[in-house]
């Protein structure tokens, strides 16, 4: 099939690229020009495990190409996903710019017959939106179909995640988008959940909003665990082994980031007040995820006491492992906190170091691994649980320490190991 896809971020480049490896012709296209010119030059803008390596070989065996007109791909495509991104605004709602924009690029571009398949996250009813839009721009009343194909990929596994999805959704309203959806992931060989396009958009609403939620949940048990000596790595084991709870999700830590929990709890919040439903819960999981950054401060300065002139070692920038992305870390906040404490900070993230230099003006120096953070730190916090960190060799980090002091915003370490070696551990919710 030939395929068009508009936004080439983390969801379109990646969507893009493995449409192109089941077989299809994929023109990617962004608006930034400098990201276009990046990928037709084969430098991917982005750090996803494995990308590189497919959007290389798609693009060489003639499957994958780049571009920064949206007509340019909507001449040849009969099927175009927009990708592009929907950002808070600042009272929490989904801002549509970008997608009403594009939908009247389509309209007035279009030739023929074109299925155009909402890939974005987006508030119930766009796809009503998208219609109405592109009939009124669509002078020729040319036939298309509007569908939700929400994505469900994770930044960091995202190839995996999308040729080996739990389900793949698709909202449609006709036989035709259907039949043309069904057979462009018939090779993926996944579940596949058809329904209608309001429902759609809610399945993704729901389930991002549901995940943080069970985030929210298990971190607000830890808190209870600290305060009274229990061990919230047991009790999330105890309960994750029943089966209606599942252990996936029920890690406690600093809380979600990213650009698609606090985003996509937001704007769901947003669409229950424009109905007149207030879903006080979702704010709730909102109030416990920003609390467990001071959770971790608060236990910095428990163990430093006064924070003027200490100098944090802070191991991860990235809001997860496997990712470049920043974007609502709780990194960023905590160095803000830490900063504003009077705290010197050493740093190091593997891949997203180069995002951040430059959003502190002072204060914050930028280490080349974990054990130049460790040097003469008064404590080590670990903030992104990348696999390296858990490597790491304590006997050589003791030697070089201020303080022998870690607090593992993670869980990642077995805090009894920790202790042998003559460190103060403190997890979220550990013994
Ligand atoms: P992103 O910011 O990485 O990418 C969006 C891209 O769209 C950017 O490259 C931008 O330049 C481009 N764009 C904006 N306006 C455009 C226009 N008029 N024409 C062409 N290109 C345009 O965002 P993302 O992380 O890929 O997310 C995209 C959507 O997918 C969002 O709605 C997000 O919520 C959703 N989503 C994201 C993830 C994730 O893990 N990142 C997972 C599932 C769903």
């Amino acid at each position: 099939m030939n395929i068009c896809i508009i936004g080439s971020g983390y969801v379109g480049l990646v969507t893009g690229t493995c449409l192109a490896e089941l077989g299809n012709n994929v023109i990617c296209i962004d608006n930034d020009k400098a990201k276009i010119k990046k990928l037709k030059a084969g430098i991917i803008p982005i750090y996803e495990p494995g990308l590189e390596e497919l959007v290389k070989r798609n693009k060489k065996e003639g499957r994958l190409s780049f571009g920064s007109e949206i007509k340019e791909g909507i001449r040849k495509c009969e099927i175009i996903f927009i990708a592009v991104g929907t950002p808070s605004k600042s009272n929490g709602e989904a801002d549509l710019t970008f997608v009403e924009y594009v939908s009247r690029e389509i309209a007035i571009s279009m030739p023929s017959y074109r299925l155009i398949v909402e890939k974005s996250t987006v508030p119930v009813k766009t796809g009503e939106w998208v219609e109405n839009t592109i009939k009124a721009f669509n002078k020729r009343n040319i036939k298309f179909d509007v569908a939700s194909n929400p994505e469900f990929l994770r930044e960091g596994s995202a190839i995996e995640d999308f040729m080996h999805p739990d389900r793949i959704v698709i909202g449609v309203n006709s036989k035709k988008a259907r039949d043309i959806l069904v057979k462009l992931y018939k090779p993926l060989n996944a579940q596949i959940v058809i329904t209608d396009t309001k429902s759609a958009e809610i399945i993704k609403h729901a389930s991002n909003s549901f995940l943080a939620t069970k985030i929210s949940f298990i971190n607000a048990v830890s808190n209870i665990c600290d305060k009274v000596g229990a061990d919230i790595i047991e009790v999330a084991k105890g309960m994750g082994l029943d089966k209606r709870i599942g252990k996936e999700f029920l890690n406690a830590g600093l809380g979600f980031g990213g650009s698609c929990f606090p985003k996509d709890l937001s704007a769901f919040i947003r669409i229950g007040e424009e109905i007149g439903y207030d879903f006080g819960m979702l704010k709730e999981v909102q109030k416990v995820n920003d609390y467990q950054k001071r959770v971790l401060v608060k236990k910095i300065e428990e163990l430093l006491w006064n924070l003027s002139d200490k100098t944090i070692g802070i191991l991860g920038l990235a809001f997860k492992p496997d990712t470049d992305d920043i974007r609502q870390a709780p990194s960023l906040d905590i160095i803000s906190m830490l900063l504003k404490e009077g705290a010197k900070i050493k740093v190091y993230d593997p891949e997203a170091m180069d995002r951040v230099k430059g959003l502190f003006k002072k204060g914050v120096k930028f280490c080349k691994d974990a054990y130049e953070v460790a040097k003469n730190s008064d404590c080590l916090v670990i903030v992104t649980e990348w696999n390296e960190f858990k490597k790491l060799d304590f006997k050589k980090i003791k030697n070089t320490m201020q303080q022998l002091i870690i607090i593992d915003g993670r869980n990642i370490y077995d805090s009894e190991e920790i202790k042998k070696l003559g460190f103060k551990y403190v997890g979220m919710g550990t013994r």
